[in-house]
């Protein structure tokens, strides 16, 4: 047997989680934990998360995330259904536009 792959393969006797065809080896050493599939279906799967990542941008542009919360503003009663940040609860929450006539 002749070296000339440099990735490594690891000989193993299992089942493809999704199809069911036999597994000699991978590339990969297995957890145990997790499911294992063969070739063709990692392949189908790659495909598959290619289509879902295109349209899909994550990262830097991500919506500021939003609390959902139950409370009134400490100033003028207004009630108050979200906060961009986890409310604390030991200290008084304004609405927008106490806080920004608060800001100046
Ligand atoms: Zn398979
Ligand atoms: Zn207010």
């Amino acid at each position: 047997m002749a070296f000339t792959n440099d990735r490594q393969m690891f000989d193993v006797d299992l089942s493809c989680a999704k199809c069911g065809t036999h597994i000699s080896q991978l590339p990969f050493q297995p957890s145990g934990d997790r499911p294992v599939y063969c070739s063709e279906c990692n392949r189908a799967f790659r495909s598959e998360s290619r289509g879902n990542d295109r349209g899909f941008n994550r990262g830097s542009q991500a919506p500021r995330q939003m609390f959902a919360v139950n409370l009134s503003c400490a100033d003028c009663g207004t009630k108050i259904t979200e906060l961009p940040f986890q409310p604390s609860g030991d200290k008084p929450v304004y609405c927008r536009a106490c806080l920004q006539a608060k800001r100046g």
